[in-house]
């Protein structure tokens, strides 16, 4: 359902004007206001939903076949040569926003767009420590 008081949602539903790139009856794909790239865009479930946690799970299944159709048409119009896909969750992890989103970020060699992760050292024993415990909570 539509929250009136979530930008995402009134943006998505149609009722605040945007760049839209794609929509069909359970999103809408609109270009980033602040893009990290030329062609930046931003893949908006229609019900609210704060976050992966919150989304259902039959919009959830829908999430990745419309981003891979919207992420193939943002690659070629920017003639890019890869497209990062980030779902930040959480204030810890980025969310700005709190309603789900998935950004499609078009990529040129070298182009310094967006930094990645710092890539750290793990131990072994920490490592299967962790893995347990995840697994644990795992249905
Ligand atoms: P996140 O940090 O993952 O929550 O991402 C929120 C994104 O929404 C940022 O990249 C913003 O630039 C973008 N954004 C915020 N407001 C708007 C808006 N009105 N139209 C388009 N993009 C927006
Ligand atoms: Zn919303």
């Amino acid at each position: 359902m539509k929250d009136n008081d979530c930008i995402f949602c009134l943006i998505a539903n149609g009722d605040i004007p945007s760049n839209t790139v794609y929509e069909d009856e359970y999103f809408r794909a609109i270009l980033d206001l602040s893009p990290a790239a030329k062609g930046h865009t931003l893949l908006l479930p229609k019900d609210h939903a704060e976050d992966l946690f919150s989304l259902p799970d039959d919009v959830a299944a829908r999430v990745m076949p419309t981003a891979r159709k919207i992420a193939a048409a943002v690659k070629e119009a920017m003639g890019a040569d890869g497209i990062n896909i980030v779902q930040n969750n959480g204030e810890a992890a980025g969310q700005t926003v709190r309603h789900f989103h998935v950004h499609i970020i078009p990529r040129k060699n070298g182009d310094n767009a967006m930094p990645l992760w710092n890539p750290g050292k793990s131990d072994p024993e920490e490592q299967k420590k962790i893995a347990e415990a995840v697994s644990a909570l795992i249905d």
